[in-house]
């Protein structure tokens, strides 16, 4: 058996935090070779869940969102490239080319780009936004104040926290989602329920069951969205919140699998000596037995980790099993949940009541519990249902009462 030789040239594209959780793994590990990170933003690495919520209500500053102090970034030694794309990438040659025109070589290499928000045709209009960058969260949040009207297209987790920051400005907010309920292919019907009460309780205009037909604009400005049920809503502003694409564009050609995300192995491997993480990972989770590629702040984080260190010791690889965490805040309520939801099979409500606003809701695909979701209840009453879900409890015997 042939050992394979240590790399003395590892290149990480995208330094948010997957990328930056990398860099720091690679160094923590004992790692002192060229250490390049390559960041298509000129920012220093920044944290994206404060945007949608502290940010965008005003409460926290833009510095306040760092991920680390800028001292830490430089202890870590590296070859810092922000402000500059990568291009391309060949594996057989390995390379990675970059928007300078420059070929940086590398023996090992770790792809964490994330994902783009998805757009719409007339995207480009201005009064229209997005929501993924600082600078889009700062210019978001300027247009906002009491009476402003704004819609948002899309009531997933991004579309719903930022209707509840928009409310607490004193902004109108209309929320169009084509689902009969906002989350529930994700979440299930009784979180889905209870989101849309929450957005109407607080004032929003939710139109459900409804898709955005075309965008209406006077002298070259959008003035607001015509809806396929025939209805016009006006708008100073409109956030599309419709999902993301993972950000594999530099990648096309390089031989690498590319299908919703770069495809891994379960030991977080894209093809020899080239790993991934982050958003825009797909790779095979053996606790569930499926793919999955997860836009969690947490799992950036973990499979940055795992799989910095599986680079570094291929020999001794192992399999990253985690067992997914999300959270998101809405209207001051903390929605947490552990585990795989999408695609469940059936959901239930195990504690609480939804009616007064805090509930345990299990999931079930097959025979075995595959997730729970705390909705309004402290942390500590879902930590055992991770537990559980870790163990692939039997549906029958985690749910009985
Ligand atoms: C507004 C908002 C709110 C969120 N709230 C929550 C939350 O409440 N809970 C939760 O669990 N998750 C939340 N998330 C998701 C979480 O932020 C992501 O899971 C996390 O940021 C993923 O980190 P990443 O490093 O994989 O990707 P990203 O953070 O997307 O970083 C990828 C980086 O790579 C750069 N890049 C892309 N292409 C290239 C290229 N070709 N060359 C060089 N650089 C490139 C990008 O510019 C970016 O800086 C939220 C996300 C957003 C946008």
């Amino acid at each position: 058996m042939t050992t394979a030789r240590a790399p003395r040239r590892i290149v990480v594209v995208g330094a948010s935090a997957a990328g930056l959780t990398a860099a720091e793994t690679l160094r923590a590990q004992g790692y002192d070779g060229a250490l390049t990170l390559i960041g298509e933003e000129p920012r220093l690495p920044y944290d994206r869940p404060p945007l949608s919520k502290q940010v965008l209500a005003g409460e926290w500053t833009a510095e306040r969102t760092r991920l680390r102090p800028p001292e830490a970034v430089t202890a870590l030694a590296l070859d810092l490239r922000l402000g500059t794309a990568a291009t391309a990438l060949s594996p057989s040659s390995r390379t990675v080319s970059l928007t300078r025109g420059e070929d940086i070589g590398w023996d090992a290499l770790l792809i964490a780009t994330g994902v783009r928000p998805r757009r719409l045709p007339w995207s480009g209009l201005p009064g229209t936004h997005v929501l993924r960058h600082l600078d889009d969260a700062l210019a978001l949040r300027e247009r906002l104040a009491p009476g402003r009207r704004l819609v948002v297209v899309g009531a997933g987790f991004l579309g719903s926290e930022v209707a509840s920051s928009a409310r607490a400005l004193g902004a109108h907010v209309t929320l169009v989602e084509p689902a009969p309920l906002p989350l529930a292919h994700v979440v299930g019907r009784h979180v889905g329920a209870r989101v849309a009460r929450l957005h109407r309780e607080h004032g929003v205009d939710l139109r459900t069951g409804t898709a955005v037909a075309a965008a209406e604009s006077t002298h070259g400005r959008l003035t607001g969205l015509r809806l396929s049920d025939g209805t016009h809503v006006p708008a100073d502003d409109v956030l599309v919140a419709i999902g993301s694409e993972p950000a594999t564009d530099w990648l096309a050609g390089s031989g690498l699998r590319l299908d919703d995300g770069v495809e891994c192995d379960e030991r977080n491997r894209a093809a020899p000596g080239v790993y991934a993480a982050g958003d825009v990972a797909r790779w095979h989770n053996p606790l569930f037995g499926t793919t999955m590629r997860l836009e969690h702040r947490t799992n950036a984080a973990e499979q940055a980790v795992a799989a910095a260190r599986n680079l570094l010791h291929p020999e001794q690889a192992r399999p990253f099993a985690p067992v997914p965490y999300f959270w998101t805040d809405q209207y001051g309520i903390r929605v947490q949940a552990y585990g795989h939801l999408r695609g469940h099979e059936e959901s239930r409500v195990v504690e609480g009541d939804p009616d007064e606003g805090r509930f345990l809701v299990a999931y079930r695909r097959g025979p075995a519990l595959v997730g729970a979701l705390s909705f309004g209840l402290p942390p500590k009453t879902l930590r055992p249902w991770r537990a559980a879900v870790a163990a692939r409890a039997d549906w029958a015997e985690a749910t009985r009462a």
